[in-house]
């Protein structure tokens, strides 16, 4: 190899070693980004089209859920009434138990209602989609990583109704 090959061969390895580099600064940035957070399950209350975030917090008093630092006792991050009106609840990062052993980096949303008898609201999906489109973005999560709660545990929440949009819409 003469010695003009030999430079060419170097200069070539130093660029592809700073594309490398570009790659991992790049990778470090998303993770840095993502904080933790890797997956959204969505949930229902399997109660009634009234439930509001006063009384989901009352039961999740009940059933022994810290307070979050938002002010919420209820375990999942967001709710989401009837009429599409969110309510963030626990900080994005903050752990809190709504599925069983997987709750670690996973944001819980929960809808008022019960959609295995009946289909959410329009105001709830409009919201519902416009929250998951901006954790996604936020945290670069793909739709492979949002799912129902049933994925998880052994459940029907949220509803057949429920995640049938979900399949429909993030797939
Ligand atoms: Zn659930």
């Amino acid at each position: 190899m003469d010695e003009q090959a030999k430079a060419n061969l170097i200069a070539s390895i130093q660029k592809q070693i700073a594309e490398i580099m570009q790659q991992l600064t790049a990778a470090k940035e998303i993770l840095a980004a993502k904080k933790g957070i890797n997956y959204i399950t969505v949930h229902h209350t399997a109660g009634n089209k009234t439930d509001t975030d006063v009384n989901v917090d009352k039961q999740g008093a009940l059933d022994g859920y810290p307070k979050s630092s938002l002010g919420h006792t209820m375990a999942y991050h967001y709710f989401i009434d009837w009429n599409g009106a969110i309510t963030h609840a626990r900080e994005d990062t903050e752990f809190s138990q709504h599925a069983r052993g997987v709750s670690k980096g996973n944001i819980g949303i929960c809808l008022a209602g019960n959609f295995m008898n009946y289909s959410p609201s329009l105001g709830q999906l409009n919201s519902l989609k416009s929250l998951l489109d901006s954790l996604k973005a936020k945290y670069y999560i793909d739709n492979k990583e949002i799912h129902p709660h049933s994925y998880w545990n052994n459940t029907a929440c949220p509803g057949a109704y429920l995640k049938d949009w979900l399949n429909n819409n993030y797939v």
